[in-house]
């Protein structure tokens, strides 16, 4: 019996680093067992983003149409667009043994909870309130109100980091891409994991 994959569910408010983080989890990891969801949005593409890698970009229409043909595993608005995650992808993925990451937000985290209870949260902050201003006004250029509006919508993201299993604060990149690697492999470690992984090992040691 293979063993099946687990969907990490990784949240942080913008200027926590968390894509970052979660590229440098897959970059260190080229074997093909764990992948990064895309999702589907109806945002604009930004400068830099490639369709069918950074999201699916769809119109509202289309995006409707699959939510009432439940096509997604969980889906919400978030900052006045629309995001989901594909439900034929997550679960095929998981089937294969595949560790999916899924870069959303906490809407989408309590309705994936509900559904898959062993998936694992990981919620990502910055080191501290002046850290996160400088990293969301990157480029010096911004105004207070803009600034002000952005770190509104950090607030309001960082108040359910309480809902995840797991707390990474991001302060040196390193330790907290060491963090997210602990994770990882403690969850890869579960003995039901492990014994579904194992059960050659597993049937030579206990069935007579
Ligand atoms: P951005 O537009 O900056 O890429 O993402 C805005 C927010 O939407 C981020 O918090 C991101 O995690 C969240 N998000 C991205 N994809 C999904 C998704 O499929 N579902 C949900 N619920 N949130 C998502």
């Amino acid at each position: 019996m293979a063993r099946k994959g687990t969907l990490f569910i990784v949240s942080a408010p913008s200027g926590a680093g968390k894509s970052s983080l979660i590229k440098a989890l897959l970059d260190a990891n080229p074997s093909s067992d764990m992948k990064v969801s895309v999702s589907h949005t109806t945002r604009a593409i930004r400068p830099g983003e490639v369709d069918g890698t950074h999201y699916h970009y769809i119109p509202v229409a289309d995006f409707k149409a699959q939510i009432e043909n439940n096509e997604f595993f969980e889906w919400a608005e978030v900052f006045g667009n629309y995001y989901g995650t594909s439900r034929v992808m997550i679960e095929n993925t998981l089937a294969r043994g595949i560790d999916i990451f899924l870069d959303i937000d906490w809407q989408g985290a309590r309705q994936i909870k509900e559904q898959i209870t062993d998936a694992r949260g990981i919620f990502i902050l910055p080191p501290s309130r002046e850290e996160l201003e400088r990293r969301l006004n990157s480029r010096g250029q911004d105004s207070e109100e803009i600034i002000a509006s952005r770190m509104a919508e950090a607030e309001a993201e960082m108040s359910h980091y309480n809902e995840y299993d797991y707390l990474i604060i991001n302060d040196d990149f390193s330790t907290a891409l060491e963090d997210l690697h602990a994770i990882v492999r403690a969850e890869r470690l579960g003995s039901a994991k492990q014994a579904a992984k194992n059960s050659v090992i597993m049937k030579d040691l206990l069935v007579k």
